[in-house]
């Protein structure tokens, strides 16, 4: 072999091994880009999730009990027990907040609406007892459970004002309709989120009971 054709054979090596390594170099980079989160998605789902949150803010106006013009020992009381374990139909954790009725009357302490919206879900659940949710302007969702009765006949599409009685507090659910007696008088609040267009976040309503605890209605109970 000639000193010409030695270096062309050299060169077409180097250069045959250099496009392997190139290849396998960016066949690499693909692969530690596929693994690294889009953080423009990210960025954008942050700020729904924030801008969602700020919006429950913006809406909530009643607290849903309102406080007892005539009777000082009609009060209400709550804990944070997001998350909490619950038991009946199954393992599940505490997806709201529970308002204990310190005088345990049923179908005695006015539940109002927290926000404007349009009622949603009406009617017994077995979990809920006889339950209703509020779709807010917003879209957020309202779901207020246990309750002893309905104030009127509401259908799903009716129009709520913030403060408007939805019904009165009761024990009822964990069973067939009509189910009571199961636990304490209390409201369950449950409040939902949407997040893009068939999927729901439950948040705690904890911090929004507290905030919203300075601004009771006054009723005649
Ligand atoms: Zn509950």
């Amino acid at each position: 072999m000639s000193q010409n054709r030695k270096i062309a054979c050299y060169l077409t090596i180097i250069l045959l091994l250099g496009c392997i390594v190139q290849g396998e170099m960016l066949w690499l980079k693909d692969i530690l880009e596929a693994q690294i989160l889009p953080e423009e998605n990210v960025r954008g789902e942050f700020e729904i999730y924030r801008d969602t949150l700020e919006l429950i803010w913006e809406e909530i106006v009643w607290f849903p009990v309102p406080a007892s013009s005539s009777n000082e020992q009609a009060e209400v009381a709550f804990e944070n027990s997001w998350m909490a374990e619950r038991n009946y139909g199954g393992k599940r954790s505490h997806e709201g907040t529970d308002i204990m009725a310190l005088t345990d009357q049923s179908d005695y302490y006015p539940v109002v609406s927290i926000t404007e919206g349009t009622v949603e879900q009406v009617g017994w659940l077995e979990k809920g007892g006889y339950r209703i949710g509020i779709r807010s302007g917003n879209g957020n969702y309202y779901y207020y459970a246990h309750l002893a009765s309905y104030a009127g006949e509401w259908e799903p599409g009716d129009p709520v004002e913030a403060g408007d009685i939805l019904g009165y507090m009761g024990d009822t659910g964990y069973g067939p309709e009509g189910t009571t007696g199961q636990f304490p008088v209390h409201l369950h609040l449950g409040i939902y989120v949407p997040l893009g267009a068939d999927k729901e976040m439950a948040v705690n309503p904890y911090w929004m009971l507290k905030y919203l605890e300075n601004s009771k209605l006054t009723y005649s109970y």
